[in-house]
């Protein structure tokens, strides 16, 4: 914990980090790498794979690592990647 972070907060265990859903829409993807430099956590790399476009679409490496700060959708020049908070059955629900 920071040293910073005096007091717990009290509801910490109710807490839950938000998980990732990382969606690459692979046809539309124009192999710049721009996600997989920019991403800062390292979740993304060029796959093997040859898109529509004749290219090397992204592929994910560890979607746990993402902290959805949207850095890979903003700077994707032909929209083909976003990102979702991943949703769990009972909130589907709701
Ligand atoms: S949302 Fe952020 S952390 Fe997640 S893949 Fe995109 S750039 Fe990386
Ligand atoms: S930024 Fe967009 S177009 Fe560029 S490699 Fe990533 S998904 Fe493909």
């Amino acid at each position: 914990m920071p040293e910073r972070m005096r007091h717990v907060p009290l509801d910490m265990e109710k807490a839950k980090r938000p998980e990732a859903e990382i969606h690459i829409i692979k046809d539309q993807c124009k192999g710049c790498g721009f996600c997989i430099k920019f991403c800062p956590q390292k979740v993304l790399e060029e796959s093997q794979e040859i898109n529509a476009r004749g290219v090397h679409p992204p592929k994910i490496v560890d979607e746990s690592k993402c902290v959805i700060c949207g850095f890979c959708t903003a700077v994707c020049p032909d929209f083909a990647i976003f990102v979702v908070e991943k949703l769990s059955k009972e909130e589907i629900k709701k």
